[in-house]
């Protein structure tokens, strides 16, 4: 069942009570304590597909969650932060490679759970075309990079919902 985020917040974080939320069930909180407001929207994370004559660059996820699934290289971005410029740091940290163009493409929901704690994250792909396979080295959090052509992507393998709706969402509009 989907973890719902009004259970883990025990204690409001403004006065300090326990069991004080009133929850809209949408998108935000109302302390009955102290009134305070506050508001959960999506945790803005982001993706690279890269496309080469090789196929779809994949990488093989190192830790948890969905440990050894295929993934695409990406993650979190950090505060004040742009998604452009987040895309280009999350591949140099994980491929040691960054396209010179990447096109924003489309965007998923997601529900990302990391140490019991859950993160309904946004996920912003990004697109490249290359006419060329480049050198990649994987690092930090993946720990294979392969290369899968569009015809043999097995969405059973893939890490994330939002991984799957990217993939298709490629195969239906880029051509
Ligand atoms: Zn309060």
């Amino acid at each position: 069942m989907r973890q719902h985020i009004k259970n883990q917040f025990k204690f409001c974080p403004f006065c300090g009570k326990e069991d004080t939320f009133i929850f809209d069930d949408v998108k935000m909180f109302t302390c009955s304590n102290c009134k305070q407001t506050y508001f959960v929207n999506p945790v803005a994370a982001c993706g690279a597909i890269i496309e080469t004559p090789e196929g779809i660059l994949f990488a093989k996820r190192k830790y948890e969650p969905r440990k050894d699934f295929t993934d695409l290289p990406g993650g979190f971005i950090d505060l004040h932060e742009t998604a452009e410029v987040a895309v280009r740091r999350e591949l140099e940290e994980e491929i040691s490679f960054v396209p010179e163009q990447l096109d924003f493409l489309c965007s998923y929901p997601n529900d990302y759970i990391f140490d019991n704690m859950l993160y309904t994250t946004l996920d912003l792909y990004f697109y490249s075309r290359l006419d060329f396979v480049p050198n990649v080295v994987a690092g930090d959090d993946a720990k294979d990079i392969e290369f899968v052509k569009r015809e043999d992507i097995d969405m059973n393998l893939l890490a994330f919902s939002s991984t799957v709706k990217s993939i298709e969402y490629l195969l239906k509009n880029i051509k």
